[in-house]
């Protein structure tokens, strides 16, 4: 189905089990395990498929090896299962990946081994590759470009690694495919109330069109990540939830400064962070930071100081020095860390676990978590609203079920030497997975801006144009469109 068709059942669908308010990975977890129980799903995002955070992660499948240090073994466990289920039903997004630790004395060597053993022993028979510890000369095999001097070793363990926005668009089309009502450019702006006080649907508005329709469903989802507090405040000012969001900053460069397919993760920064350099289609991402963001906005920026952070701490691993000339590209996200607002917690310490909160009128608000563990995060929130009574009793089968994939053609021309897609990908984006803008179509469709930002402003007006000749708009429409990508652009 297209928008227009998605809109227009929408706007007459009287059988809307739940309504999902937000198109990120928590929202389009929430709605396959809903679909997956035979309920009638609808999903409403303000932007574009994820638009917020979801597109912005480190890439990582992971049962997150730093929890351990926060003794969050219930959490590494979680992860550990939902990682296999995303490797096994998005095998086309995902692949396992090998990282290095590389360690400068005998003592650390041991101290990670220990720890990585543990999870390993914690992956169980869910185990990718079981950690070893290599030698000095085995270290610089698999990573050339490593700092030589006093290297004794390294230790390699194995996680996952995916793709944050294809995984974000082919859930979109499973879900559509099924008979649910995913769409994009679609607020919720406020809520319908019954007789009893209670939430029973909500009004929304068409951001294309401007219109403002209303669509009713027997529950309604919070699942709009940083911006949780916000959409729980149009209900009530009194949440003891406080989202603090922790900006996370990635510094994207050529896969020369790392010369292999192994990444490497540096476990103690200077301010006793993880930093990953992972080999990421033709680049390396290398991030992240963890920063208390001040404002909450739909486009956080690297900052010069986290920048230079991240290339300062890479460098001290790397003989081949990245410096701020070679950077293709850079991107931030906002965690949405859920704290109690009488705590007062650094980021770093506030748990990543997610949790389910229902209010007086029954708005079942998703937080916090992780994109590993999208689906059970569905899964904990359709149980929470069904011991609540609001949906009929059904199992979950989330976990059986195969997600679409959207790949597309193998060959075609070239977009640009340095960006990984043809023109017929990028006409098979447009014409199959709801792109509005060209942001839609080169952030997260393709990922180009995020692969080489140059490059991409480079083929910026021919992307245009295609989606233009696609929609029938004019150039006055393609001349804004222009200065709104260059907007968006900046924060690359
Ligand atoms: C820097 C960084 C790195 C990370 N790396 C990893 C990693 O490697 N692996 C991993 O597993 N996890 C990672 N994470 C965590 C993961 O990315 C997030 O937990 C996840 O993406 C959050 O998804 P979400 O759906 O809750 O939020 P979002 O993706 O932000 O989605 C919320 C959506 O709600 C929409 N919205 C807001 N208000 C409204 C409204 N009124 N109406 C309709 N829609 C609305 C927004 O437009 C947005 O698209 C990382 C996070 C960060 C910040």
């Amino acid at each position: 189905m297209n928008r227009t068709q998605i809109l227009s059942e929408l706007k007459s669908a009287s059988d809307i089990d739940i309504l999902v308010i937000g198109g990120g990975a928590s929202g389009l977890g929430v709605a396959l395990d809903g679909m997956s129980r035979g309920f009638k799903v609808a999903v409403l995002e303000k932007v574009d498929f994820g638009k917020g955070t979801s597109s912005k992660a480190t890439k990582l499948l992971h049962g997150g090896v730093r929890y351990l240090q926060n003794g969050d073994v219930g959490l590494v466990i979680e992860a550990l299962r939902e990682r296999e289920f995303v490797l096994t039903k998005a095998s086309h997004l995902s692949r396992i990946q090998k990282f290095v630790i590389p360690h400068y004395s005998h003592w650390e060597g041991w101290y990670y081994w220990a720890g990585l053993k543990t999870y390993d022993l914690l992956s169980a028979n869910r185990s990718l590759g079981r950690t070893s510890k290599i030698s000095k000369e085995e270290t610089l095999q698999l990573l050339p470009n490593l700092k030589k001097k006093g290297l004794k070793g390294g230790i390699v363990y194995t996680d996952g690694q995916f793709d944050d926005t294809r995984l974000c668009i082919d859930l979109v089309s499973t879900l559509n495919n099924s008979g649910s009502l995913v769409i994009n450019y679609c607020s919720v702006d406020n809520f319908i109330y019954g007789s009893n006080d209670k939430i029973v649907g909500a009004i929304a508005t068409d951001h294309q069109s401007g219109e403002s329709f209303e669509v009713k469903a027997k529950c309604i989802v919070n699942a709009t990540g940083v911006f949780a507090e916000q959409t729980m405040a149009i209900e009530s000012e009194d949440t003891d939830i406080k989202i603090v969001p922790a900006r996370g900053s990635h510094v994207v460069i050529d896969r020369s400064f790392l010369q292999s397919d192994e990444a490497i993760m540096i476990p103690k920064t200077s301010d006793g962070r993880v930093l990953f350099l992972v080999p990421w289609k033709n680049v390396v991402i290398m991030g992240t930071t963890d920063v208390v963001s001040k404002t909450l906005t739909m486009e956080p920026k690297a900052t010069d100081e986290e920048i230079d952070f991240i290339l300062k701490n890479a460098s001290q691993y790397l003989e081949k020095v990245p410096t701020r000339k070679d950077i293709l590209s850079t991107f931030a996200g906002l965690r949405p860390l859920a704290a109690p607002k009488k705590e007062g917690r650094k980021s770093k310490e506030i748990s990543r676990s997610h949790k389910v909160v229902q209010s007086k009128a029954d708005l079942f608000s998703i937080l916090g978590g992780k994109w590993t563990t999208f689906r059970k995060m569905g899964e904990d929130t359709i149980d929470a609203i069904i011991d609540a009574g609001k949906l009929s009793k059904s199992k979950s089968h989330s976990e059986y079920m195969d997600i679409y994939n959207g790949s597309t053609i193998e060959n075609g021309t070239p977009i640009h030497e340095a960006l990984p897609y043809s023109w017929e990908e990028l006409k098979h984006y447009i014409q199959n997975e709801w792109v509005e803008h060209a942001e839609d179509l080169l952030c997260r469709r393709s990922r180009c801006i995020l692969l080489h930002k140059e490059a991409t402003l480079e083929i910026l007006d021919q992307a245009i144009e295609l989606i233009a000749t696609h929609h029938g708009y004019d150039t006055a429409w393609q001349a804004n469109e222009r200065e709104r990508f260059l907007e968006v652009a900046d924060a690359y």
